[in-house]
């Protein structure tokens, strides 16, 4: 369930990312009444099994809906921000009634994985390094992402440009990421979620692989994602 959409009197659109159809859009009517059977099993962000009917027109209609078994996400704003961030960026990268391979196991995943962590903001980096290597941008971590040469192990400027990681001889004075950061990023990008859980991650530390992995993400989109920027400034704010 990615976004949903008060619709006349008691009606609710909603955008689902599908297994087999990729993104739909459906209708559940009379979902807002107190009444109605359909509502309490759905809820933004949540994980669910429905039946959908033909409608007339390009939306479908919820015929029936049940709650997959798994931990809400609900309550904290900024536990709910990381789960916008998931559902705007597939929504993003899928078409219409046409599945992207993984993007919806990977969706599942990410919102699984937001609902358990204890800080939000670990799960939302793994799901964006992941996304990141789905759809094909990501980026550079071993070699310098210029001229290729494998990076020493020590602080490194990023380019989201270059598309990764650059040498003494090729970074043009930028600002260095520490090699804590890298490490985490490499070892996120191999897959380890095991060892990832486990790590210590410090507030600093997680700001620099933010900050990484969102330029990364934004240099390929072409508009830039409206709950990253609500993230940015809630950090900013506090
Ligand atoms: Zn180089």
């Amino acid at each position: 369930m990615l976004r949903k959409l008060d619709y006349g009197e008691a009606d609710r659109i909603f955008t689902l990312l599908t297994r087999t159809h990729g993104k739909v859009g459906a209708i559940a009517k009379g979902v807002r009444r107190p009444e109605s059977k359909l509502g309490p099993s759905l809820e933004l962000y949540g994980h669910v099994d429905v039946l959908l009917a033909r409608g007339r027109g390009q939306l479908d209609v919820v015929a029936q809906v049940e709650r997959l078994p798994g931990t809400r996400i609900a309550g904290e704003v900024e536990r709910m921000s990381h789960a916008a961030l998931i559902a705007e960026l597939a929504e993003r990268v899928c078409e219409d009634r046409h599945p992207v391979d993984g993007v919806y196991e990977l969706t599942v995943t990410a919102l699984e994985e937001l609902a358990r962590e204890s800080d939000p903001r670990r799960a939302s980096a793994y799901f964006l390094t992941a996304a990141l290597e789905l759809l094909g941008y990501a980026p550079q971590l071993s070699v310098c992402a210029s001229c290729e040469k494998p990076l020493p192990a020590k602080p490194a400027a990023f380019s989201p440009s270059a598309g990764g990681f650059l040498c003494d001889r090729d970074d043009l004075g930028m600002p260095p990421t520490s090699l804590a950061a890298i490490k985490v990023l490499r070892l996120m990008a191999a897959g380890d979620l095991q060892t990832y859980r486990r790590l210590k991650i410090d507030d600093a530390l997680m700001t620099e692989i933010e900050h990484v992995l969102t330029t990364q993400l934004e240099h390929h989109l072409d508009r830039r994602l409206k709950s990253l920027q609500f993230l940015h400034d809630m950090r900013a704010r506090s």
